[in-house]
């Protein structure tokens, strides 16, 4: 039923995976308990995303909890082929291969419609558009989606306010034990380490240009600090530009800053943040990658149109060479560099996510058809025991409110 790259890889996938299941003591956790329970028996879990050995990882904790899992990938680049033929061996269902083309990529979503899952993942929101528009009989049968990312919770906010929702759509990446550690220190360090991976070049004294300073920006910015790079941020939220400035960090448009920047990483989740006036200003050898959304923060359609000739001048590393003469490079075609580029986050920072979304998805089969069919966030009890797992696994103790605290926070009386 599968469609992947090759079975026979599957081998090198189960290291990868055994590798990263032995570091995720919280979903461990989860796992161990509902493994024995079966929580999600006779049910089809559809999960469009990142598909790596800590996907895999979640994956195969819904199938020992009794689901049905399909999975596609929520890049074209981002999936490890070695992984899925591993999954596959295991009895996941799997439609993904790196590289597959923008419409192989749909039909691939569409793949995982076909099984008429039951809960979803997604991770940007492509697929539960593709279910909304080409799958309506399925609005019915679905319990809810747990949506991995800041760009996907806004795409979902958006068809909420314009044409509401069939079901209810949990804003995982909204909670703080999701955004605070992954969108934040994750990105931070996955996108650092890619950088230095694909292009084994120095980082510090280079000045790298950061678009956007919320979580993912400013989790980069900070890493970047710290190993001695310049920063320049560029930013449209005035509040978050006196954020960077107090930070200690240069801020200017991307007019001034393209004329002095070695690298430039986009973090917006917006389009055309660097497009092609500002391609032709850059110093010649200057790198771009993004780490935000999709293929669309770098203006890729204009650069393949004026560049006079491209080239791969190292794996996941394009050429091009521009009407002025000079040479500019892009990392992994412009799509998320950490993941189209490399592992994406650490093991640690994916095991409280993806405990968070397994939780999601429990909650959310249990009480799906009961919950207001809108854009919902992580119950905080959720992320409570996600982060006390963590802090367990870790050996960490902390304080707890007495009961006199506890009243005392609620009096109004001095
Ligand atoms: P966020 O909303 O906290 O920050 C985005 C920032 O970009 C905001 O401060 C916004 O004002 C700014 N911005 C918007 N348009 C801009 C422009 N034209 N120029 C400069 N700044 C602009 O979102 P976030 O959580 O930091 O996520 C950013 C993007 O990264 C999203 O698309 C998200 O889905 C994605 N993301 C990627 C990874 C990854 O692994 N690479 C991880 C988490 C999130
Ligand atoms: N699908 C869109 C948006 C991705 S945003 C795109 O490809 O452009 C990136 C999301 O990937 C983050 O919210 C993060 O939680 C998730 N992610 C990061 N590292 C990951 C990993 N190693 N495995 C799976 N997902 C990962």
């Amino acid at each position: 039923m599968s469609k992947i790259k090759d079975l026979n890889l599957w081998e090198r996938g189960e290291k990868k995976i055994y590798w990263a299941k032995i570091h995720m003591p919280v979903l461990n956790s989860l796992d161990e308990e509902y493994s024995v329970k079966k929580p999600f028996l006779n049910k089809t879990i559809g999960m469009c995303i990142h598909l790596e050995a800590k996907t895999a990882c979640l994956a195969l904790a819904f199938k020992r909890g009794g689901a049905r899992v399909v999975c596609c990938g929520s890049n074209p680049l981002s999936t490890q082929d070695d992984v899925v033929a591993s999954l596959v061996k295991e009895g996941i269902e799997v439609f993904a291969w790196r590289g597959e083309t923008e419409d192989e990529y749909k039909e691939n979503l569409r793949e995982v419609l076909r099984f008429e899952p039951d809960l979803l993942i997604d991770d940007g929101f492509d697929l539960t558009t593709t279910l909304l528009k080409e799958f309506p009989h399925l609005k019915e049968k679905v319990l809810g989606v747990g949506e991995e990312t800041t760009t996907g919770v806004m795409r979902a906010r958006a068809l909420w306010e314009e044409k509401g929702l069939p079901f209810p759509v949990i804003a995982v990446n909204n909670a703080r034990v999701k955004f605070l550690f992954d969108n934040r220190y994750g990105t931070g360090e996955s996108v650092l380490s890619s950088f230095m991976r694909n292009t084994n070049l120095l980082v510090a004294s280079k000045t790298f240009v950061v678009s956007g300073f919320g979580w993912v920006g400013r989790g980069l910015a900070h890493k970047l600090q710290g190993m001695k790079a310049k920063v320049i941020i560029t930013e449209v939220d005035p509040i978050k530009v006196l954020e960077a400035v107090m930070e200690g960090f240069e801020v200017m448009p991307m007019e001034d800053a393209v004329k002095l920047g070695d690298v430039f990483i986009t973090a917006t989740g917006n389009c055309k943040v660097i497009r092609e006036e500002h391609f032709l200003s850059m110093k010649d050898g200057a790198i771009l990658g993004n780490a935000g959304h999709f293929n669309v923060e770098i203006d890729m359609k204009a650069l393949e149109k004026i560049a006079r000739d491209k080239r791969e001048v190292r794996e996941n590393i394009t050429e091009y060479l521009l009407p002025n003469g000079r040479k500019i490079y892009v990392i992994a075609e412009g799509r998320l560099l950490n993941l189209a580029g490399g592992d994406g986050h650490p093991v640690e920072i994916m095991d409280l996510s993806f405990a968070l979304q397994y939780l999601v998805m429990l909650w959310l089969n249990s009480e799906g058809k009961n919950l207001s069919k809108s854009v919902l966030d992580v119950p905080k009890e959720i992320e409570r025991k996600v982060a006390e797992i963590k802090l367990r696994s870790m050996g960490v103790k902390w304080d707890l409110l007495t009961e006199e605290q506890e009243k005392y926070l609620k009096s109004w009386e001095v």
